[in-house]
């Protein structure tokens, strides 16, 4: 037994087990990364082979001599199929069956007809001895995994020294056997104690090998992660400052980061910017929304007033979104002020007439209707006037097209001057105005009327026109039940068609068509 003590069986065995316990450390570690889960399962499964071989030396038992054996090839192939793993290979499954099988067909057949020992042994190293020879071709050849290439040498160089050991020892077997030399114990015999002073190193430097692979392929994929996060950084930032839209990264409502158009946009220069909460960019009325929309951390076209510092303030639309899980939002902001400008002429052009600036006849229509609605729920007064200019054709003649409209133009400026901003003017077409006058009735319209009447006397459209008298006639009607603007518009035609009869320059008023004034009080 003292022999065993000091015998390099068991500290070959130890070496095992240390390789074992680093090649679990190893897969543990290196997860995910393909290779070292195999190392660790042929690691153990070696070990767990070379105890039942150590149980068959102690014990002589048959049984434990096949198992020892399977189990120590079965380790051997299993680690080596963890190098093809690593490579990204096809893994030869097959070199498993094949080995084991024909250790054990042989093991079994010395068993039964009571072989010759040496020779066995001499059959375990030829295949433990061939095993690595395709993994070894395999590691020098990968050219294209330049990275791990020192240290894939080094895995190949052991393998090599392992193989070319097992299979001498395995030579020393069959001339044993040849020579029918006497049989000696495993711990006696050169033959056995080879494998233990050098083939045992071998393995604990190719494992030193494929740690160093691994380690090397983890530095590579994060150096690759690294230059990934680097490059879409880099992209982020580009995007950001390319974009016609101010951005802002805020973090707890304040500003963190934003790009140069931001800095444009609210006339701050970036060292300003960060740190500031974000509301000061935005103007008071635009605060309740805003900050109603960080709260709920996102918010899609909100249209807000944004500040300059120097050039006041402008609208814009902002948009906001969580930028990953740290509470980070990045906040748009696109100037939207040129897009409103347009807006605003849009609608002006579509309710405004482009001579006078007042309703045109659609827009009116739509303005009366509320104020019907009105009129029919509470029952206030409500007077329809409708405006013609006398004779306008003949100034058109007389003085030209073009004082014709200036004309237009200084009438509605005294409409306007002498109606109040809940009253509607608008232009009804050619030289005809019509006036909605809220809270009104037939009497108060008909005075109003009058009022303006006069002044359109001293109306002077050109003052190198002295002799240019305007002068209109008008038809009054008061709101009835039942009225719709249509039914009023044809009474107060009635009433004009009345006036103009009459003599032209006078108010008269339907269905009240004693009413006619022609001379009031202003
Ligand atoms: P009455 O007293 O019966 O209303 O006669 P009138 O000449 O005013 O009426 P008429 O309907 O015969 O002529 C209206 C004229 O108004 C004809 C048209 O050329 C002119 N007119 C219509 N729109 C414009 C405009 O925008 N500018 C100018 N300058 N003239 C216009
Ligand atoms: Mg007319
Ligand atoms: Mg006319």
């Amino acid at each position: 037994m003292s022999a065993l003590y000091f015998s390099p069986m068991l500290l070959g065995l130890c070496l095992l087990l240390a390789i074992a316990v680093a090649a679990t450390a190893l897969w543990l570690v290196s997860r995910p990364i393909a290779g070292p889960g195999f190392w660790m399962a042929g690691s153990w499964t070696l070990i767990g082979g070379i105890v039942l071989f150590i149980g068959f030396m102690v014990t002589g038992s048959p049984t434990l001599n096949v198992l020892g054996n399977a189990g120590q090839l079965a380790g051997e192939a299993i680690f080596l199929l963890g190098v093809f793993r690593f490579m990204g290979r096809p893994l030869p499954w097959w070199i498993v069956p094949l080995s084991v099988g024909t250790m054990v067909g042989f093991n079994i057949h010395y068993w039964i007809y009571a072989g010759n020992s040496d020779f066995l042994m001499g059959v375990y190293s030829t295949i433990a001895g061939l095993l690595p020879l395709q993994a070894i071709w395999l590691l020098m050849r990968a050219r294209d995994d330049a990275v791990t290439r020192p240290a894939r040498l080094l895995v190949a160089i052991s393998l090599l020294i392992y193989s070319v050991v097992t299979l001498i020892r395995g030579a020393l077997g069959y001339l044993d056997w040849w020579q029918q030399q006497p049989y000696e114990m495993p711990y006696e015999s050169f033959s056995y104690l080879l494998p233990y002073n050098f083939a045992i190193p071998a393995m604990v430097m190719g494992f030193i090998g494929v740690t160093l692979m691994t380690m090397q392929r983890i530095l590579a994929r994060s150096q690759h992660h690294a230059q990934a996060a680097e490059h879409s950084a880099q992209r982020f930032e580009r995007l950001l400052s390319a974009t016609s839209s101010g951005v802002a990264i805020v973090q707890a409502e304040q500003i963190q980061d934003a790009n140069i158009r931001l800095e444009q946009m609210t006339g701050r220069r970036r060292s300003e910017l960060l740190g500031l909460p974000v509301s000061r960019l935005f103007n008071h009325d635009s605060q309740p929304a805003l900050l109603a929309s960080l709260e709920q951390g996102r918010v899609r076209q909100l249209e807000v007033q944004v500040l300059h510092q120097q050039q006041g303030q402008f609208d814009a639309e902002i948009n906001l979104e969580p930028l990953g899980n740290n509470g980070d939002q990045i906040l748009e902001l696109r100037d939207i002020s040129h897009h409103k400008a347009l807006e605003a002429q849009l609608h002006a052009l579509a309710t405004r007439d482009s001579l006078t600036g007042v309703l045109n006849r659609r827009a009116f229509d739509q303005a009366v209707q509320p104020e019907l609605a009105r009129c029919e729920r509470h029952g206030h007064p409500l007077s329809l006037a409708l405006l013609d200019l006398d004779h306008f054709k003949q100034i058109n003649d007389q003085y030209g097209h073009s004082m014709g409209d200036k004309v237009l133009q200084s009438f509605t400026l005294c409409c306007q001057q002498h109606i109040r901003s809940s009253d509607r003017l608008a232009r009804f077409g050619g030289e005809e105005f019509i006036i909605l006058l809220v809270d009104t009735d037939a009497a108060a319209a008909l005075r109003l009327m009058q009022r303006l009447r006069l002044s359109v006397h001293q109306l002077q459209a050109d003052p190198a026109q002295s002799d240019l008298m305007v002068r209109f006639s008008a038809g009054v009607t008061q709101w009835q039940a039942g009225d719709t603007l249509d039914s009023m518009v044809r009474r107060a035609d009635r009433a004009l068609y009345q006036a103009k009869g009459a003599g032209r320059d006078q108010v008269h008023c339907w269905p009240l068509a004693n009413e006619k004034i022609d001379h009031v009080d202003p």
